[in-house]
């Protein structure tokens, strides 16, 4: 038999005690979180990220489809895999086992490796998902938020700051001459520079900031709850660290800077494209200005 999945949770939701006690000894590979009924259960999902749900359907209280309902409407807990555990074998029961989003299903009394098998599927499942998923959102060159990933977010991000009126800058970020990296040594150290340049950014960020690549050597950061001023500084601040990268050599020999144009939700933008739009407005000044400088929103 091959090993269960190295690490992965799971919830398992039952509100006997004999079959909890049968079902943590056949897992006891896995990391497992025991609920003896679904309040409880969700509760627990507040607070960890099982990899797979397994959930008896009858319970006291709120049943296995009512638990499996709940979990399958809320956008963070949907995509975990639920395998239904249960005495009911009717095809009518285990039908709607699926109709209420349930990804497989297991009869009692189980046959144990049947069992092991069919939790592995599904963690295995989970694992392809949440890889592809991750793919789909980050660049892969330098890990940021990829474009698509960044307007999804940004433009969630802007209407929030829309309609609690909180501040919200942007910057709009291109690096200074970056075609002659790849002239002068070859595109492999082009790409280190990417990765060193988005590396060097992220670490002048707060968590509350989203960072992303647009495309080739221009990304942009959006800064929630940030005034103008302190987008200015940020903008800065990104700008003299960059200043400081040195590549390996020979490329060490190359000073790497960066052009940034600012902009603030307070300019009167009525949506996010309005703001981007501003900002590379500014990035297009700050290069037409000398480049290695931040045109901010206030002079
Ligand atoms: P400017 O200061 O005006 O921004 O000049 P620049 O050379 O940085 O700008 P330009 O847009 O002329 O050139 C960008 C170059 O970036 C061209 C392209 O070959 C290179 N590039 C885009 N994506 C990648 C990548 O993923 N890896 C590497 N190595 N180069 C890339
Ligand atoms: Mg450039
Ligand atoms: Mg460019």
């Amino acid at each position: 038999m091959k090993k269960p999945d190295a690490g992965a949770k799971l919830l398992v939701v039952d509100d006997n005690q004999s079959n909890l006690d049968i079902l943590l000894r056949l897992l006891d590979a896995y990391d497992v979180m025991v609920a003896p009924d679904g309040l409880e259960a969700i509760e627990i999902l507040r607070r960890e990220a099982p990899d797979v749900i397994l959930l008896d359907i009858v319970m006291p209280g709120m049943d296995g489809y009512e638990v499996c309902r709940q979990i399958k409407s809320h956008p963070k807990w949907r995509d975990i895999p639920i395998l239904f555990i249960t005495a009911k074998t009717d095809e009518a029961s285990l039908l709607r086992a699926y109709d209420v989003g349930g990804s497989d299903y297991v009869t009692k009394p189980f046959r144990s490796r049947e069992l092991l098998a069919r939790v592995r599927t599904q963690v295995e499942y989970r694992r392809a998902m949440e890889k592809l998923r991750l793919m789909a959102v980050t660049d892969d060159l330098t890990k940021t938020h990829n474009r698509r990933a960044f307007f999804h977010s940004a433009t969630r991000l802007f209407e929030q700051a829309r309609t609690t009126g909180g501040p919200l800058a942007a910057l709009m970020l291109d690096i200074d001459h970056f075609k002659r990296i790849n002239d002068l040594y070859g595109h492999a150290t082009g790409d280190e520079a990417l990765r060193r340049f988005s590396r060097t950014v992220a670490g002048q960020l707060e968590p509350k900031h989203l960072f992303g690549r647009l495309g080739g050597e221009e990304f942009a950061v959006l800064a929630p709850h940030c005034s103008e001023a302190e987008a200015d500084a940020l903008g800065e601040r990104i700008c003299a660290a960059v200043s400081q990268i040195r590549l390996e050599p020979p490329a060490d020999e190359l000073d790497l800077s960066v052009s940034i144009g600012v902009s603030h939700i307070l300019e009167g933008s009525e949506n996010f494209d309005d703001l981007l739009r501003i900002a590379d407005r500014r990035l297009f000044e700050a290069k037409r200005n000398g480049r290695n400088r931040v045109r901010r929103v206030s002079r």
